[in-house]
């Protein structure tokens, strides 16, 4: 999945002309592992600066393919990929390995909720959210609080677009969450709509100006994250609205709402040798060996389905699937969700591998010990 083309040895050696900015360090950069969310017009624009400006590490995640409305949005997808519908990740790992070949590129073509291991918030720093939904955000939002990161939300319609950079000690996403955006989300989070929402693609209109506009924004906070700048960053958010040529850039950052849930506190992760390809009757000895955990519970970010309703309103019991997967197991044919776990005991699903539960490789576990404690494990 990782791709370096060129070793250190016959990386060139000319002076780029940002290296001579006196807050400039180029090791810094050089080391610094930036995770890109979303990869269409705003995100193909952010890889974009980040390979000019020679960010060592670049992870993108994607799971949409493109097509021929997307030739408009972005330079880098070509009429030969639309007519391929190849991945837009794949697309990324093509400019990725031509501008900037001495890099390295991990695509992960998937959903950020499901599909993306958790510890690539921890490795990654900051992220830079390119997405286009409120439940990605929110989703965001708590992940990377919880490894003391930054991240750097764009948002852009038609010819206006916003910045917003959610660190340690400014409000978060969620705080700023109005009753209308959690009544939204609550309704999208519905088991019944599960079907719906995988199947409509919430189409913004944009443009390629806003986008490069906010997008390079984004890269200049991020490279204030990366050279460890942190009293620069934009700490009141950043609008832009290109007819009317107004920029807003609120002069008090927003306060901490109190009830928010927001969690800031450091997690301790402790590396695994268990992998996604491990069954769970397996884990049993390894979390015991490695690390003298007597487990008794997993708890799963996804729940697992154990019975479904059709549309003639015949109750189907299945194998435990992940409720992500509904779609590719059972065809769309769902129309309620009968049953969902949570929370597996080692023993009842003994005979399934990880990623048949639904774990990405790189996750985080979040395993219950028959005291009650809970740890945090990343695994393989
Ligand atoms: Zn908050």
């Amino acid at each position: 999945m990782e791709t370096s083309l060129l070793t250190r040895s016959n990386r060139a050696q000319t002076i780029m002309p940002q290296s001579l900015l006196s807050w400039w360090h180029e090791e810094k950069v050089r080391q610094a592992h930036v995770l890109v969310i979303g990869c269409g017009a705003l995100g193909s624009e952010v890889i974009r600066q980040l390979c000019l400006l020679k960010v060592g590490h670049i992870t993108v995640v994607d799971y949409d393919t493109i097509e021929e409305a997307n030739l408009f949005a972005s330079s880098m997808f070509t009429r030969d990929d639309a007519c391929r519908n190849l991945p837009k990740i794949e697309a990324a790992r093509k400019l990725v390995a031509k501008m900037h070949p001495e890099g390295t590129f991990t695509g992960i073509n998937g959903n950020v909720l499901h599909d993306l291991g958790l510890s690539h918030f921890k490795t990654c720093n900051p992220t830079i959210s390119c997405v286009d939904n409120r439940m990605a955000r929110l989703f965001i939002n708590r992940v990377v609080h919880q490894f003391g990161s930054y991240w750097i939300d764009g948002a852009i319609e038609n010819l206006a677009g916003t910045v917003k950079v959610f660190g340690k000690k400014t409000a978060c996403f969620e705080c700023e969450m109005t009753e209308d955006d959690w009544s939204a989300l609550h309704t999208e989070l519905g088991c019944t709509t599960v079907v719906r929402r995988n199947l409509s693609h919430g189409r913004v209109p944009t443009t390629s100006l806003s986008a490069s506009i906010i997008a390079a924004m984004q890269v200049q906070e991020a490279m204030k994250v990366i050279q460890g700048l942190h009293d620069k960053l934009r700490r009141n958010h950043f609008y832009y609205e290109g007819m009317s040529n107004h920029c807003i850039s609120y002069q008090e950052p927003p306060k901490r709402n109190e009830d928010c849930t927001c969690n800031f506190s450091s997690l301790e992760v402790q590396i695994s040798s268990v992998s996604t390809s491990h069954k769970v009757s397996e884990m049993d000895e390894i979390l015991f060996k490695d690390h003298s955990i007597q487990s008794s519970a997993l708890r799963l970010r996804s729940p697992l389905i154990t019975a479904w309703r059709d549309q003639a309103g015949k109750v189907h019991q299945v194998d435990a699937i992940p409720k992500h997967e509904i779609l590719n197991v059972l065809e769309q044919k769902v129309v309620e969700v009968a049953e969902e776990v949570s929370l597996v005991s080692i023993s009842e699903y003994a005979q399934m591998t990880l990623h048949d539960l639904g774990i990405p490789p790189q996750d985080i576990l979040n395993v219950i010990d028959s005291k009650g404690q809970v740890h945090y494990l990343q695994i393989q």
